[in-house]
Parts: structure tokens; sequence; C-alpha cells
């Protein structure tokens, strides 16, 4: 199963038995992103502390 970083858009691998609300970690830019929905899949950035993901 792959999918794409919705931060920098590099492929990401993921294991064949990801579940929801695992974090992987994209790589090519270092994003933590959650896996929130595995059929389909579906991942957004996870929440960082060191990171303002707000406007
Ligand atoms: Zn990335």
């Amino acid at each position: 199963m792959n999918t794409e970083c919705i931060v920098c858009g590099s492929n990401i691998e993921l294991p064949d038995d990801v579940e929801t609300h695992e974090i992987i970690m994209c790589d090519d830019c270092g994003t933590d992103l959650e896996v929130t929905s595995v059929a389909p899949l579906s991942i957004q950035a996870a929440p960082e502390e060191e990171e303002d993901w707000g406007e």
C-alpha cells in the first residue's frame, strides 16, 4: 500500500497491516502523518507540538 505525502507529494510506502490512527513519517520532509482511514486510505498531518498548523 502506498500514498502521497500531503506536504511534499513524495510517495510513501505503508505496511499492508497499517491501522487507523497510526503515525507514519515521510522520509522526504519528515512530516508526521496520521492514517485517518484505511479503506479508502486517507492521511492527514499529525498534530505536532513544535509546529503551528493554524492559519
Ligand atoms: Zn513529505
